[in-house]
């Protein structure tokens, strides 16, 4: 198995995290407002900062799938970048990686996932949505129900991607064209362990996925994060956010939710370790990955 697959326990459900790419990553390209001397000076405030962050100030991100399994559902949560898409971006562009034997070896072949849902629409959350087969955008996970927040599948299907990539056309299109796309609430639930929560403003139908069972409690976030350094500040906003603000307003309402010192934070660009509880220090938050 892949060293970097992650699993943690909720409850009666298992949550597996199937890496695409780990890559240390400049915060100028997603934070405008602060550089990497900023993110040591952070580091050296909030310790607890130390494995997201690189000895030269770089954010130690990846793009991953989590798998929820509750024994009746497989959900597929982001679908990360894909391969053989035409890309702006030259890391992304035209990928040829080893995703989906990955995903298999970690017990989920395509074939067995039930569901597949995107926090968002953006090109690194949606790519394995499909694949290409003879010329061909089909569904990678063909007997899997697609559920997408319908105020987001309409923002985006008419809206240019950030790159002015075919985002839509190669990756949310063909599933509404095969059938298999079922457009919901910000509120939607799926079996008895999995709902969302509507966290907007990185993009307008933005969610988190919580999975909650016996007594036990997981978020998976989504972009309303994107580095662990928001939740030691959490008035920093990505320069990729549709509106700031809103996402601002969001961080801070999710966090108090969130910082019950119980809640398993699951971040969906952190680098491993990726998860931890989330506490309140002092007037921002902190995150407990210690075993
Ligand atoms: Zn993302």
């Amino acid at each position: 198995m892949h060293d970097d697959i992650l699993k943690w326990r909720v409850g009666d459900a298992t949550i597996t995290s199937v890496p695409e790419s780990s890559d240390p990553t400049s915060p100028k390209f997603m934070f405008s407002s602060i550089d990497k001397d900023g993110v040591l000076d952070l580091r050296s405030k909030s310790p607890w900062l130390a494995p997201f962050v690189g000895e030269k100030g770089h954010l130690l991100q990846k793009i991953h799938c989590c798998v929820i399994d509750t024994g009746a559902e497989r959900i597929a949560v982001d679908t990360c970048v894909g391969n053989d898409k035409e890309r702006g971006n030259p890391l992304w562009h035209e990928q040829q990686g080893p995703f989906l034997e990955r995903l298999s070896d970690a017990g989920y072949a395509p074939e067995s996932i039930t569901h597949v849902v995107c926090t968002h629409l953006h090109v690194d959350h949606v790519g394995w949505n499909t694949r290409l087969v003879d010329g061909e955008w089909v569904p990678t996970f063909p007997n899997a129900e697609y559920v997408f927040v319908g105020i987001e599948f309409d923002h985006w299907s008419s809206t240019e991607d950030l790159f002015g990539d075919p985002v839509f056309e190669d990756s949310v299109a063909p599933i509404k064209d095969a059938g298999l796309a079922n457009l919901v609430g910000s509120d939607h639930v799926i079996g008895n362990f999995v709902s969302f929560e509507s966290t907007p403003g990185h993009t307008p139908g933005h969610i988190s996925v919580r999975v909650e069972s016996g007594g036990e409690r997981a978020i998976i976030t989504g972009d309303m994060a994107h580095s662990p350094i928001q939740i030691a500040n959490p008035d920093l906003s990505s320069s990729f956010d549709t509106d700031p603000d809103m996402a601002r307003a969001t961080r801070f309402e999710a966090f108090a939710r969130w910082a019950d010192g119980q809640t398993l934070v699951i971040g969906t660009h952190f680098g491993t370790p990726t998860a931890g509880t989330m506490h309140v220090d002092g007037d921002s938050y902190r995150l407990e990955t210690g075993p």
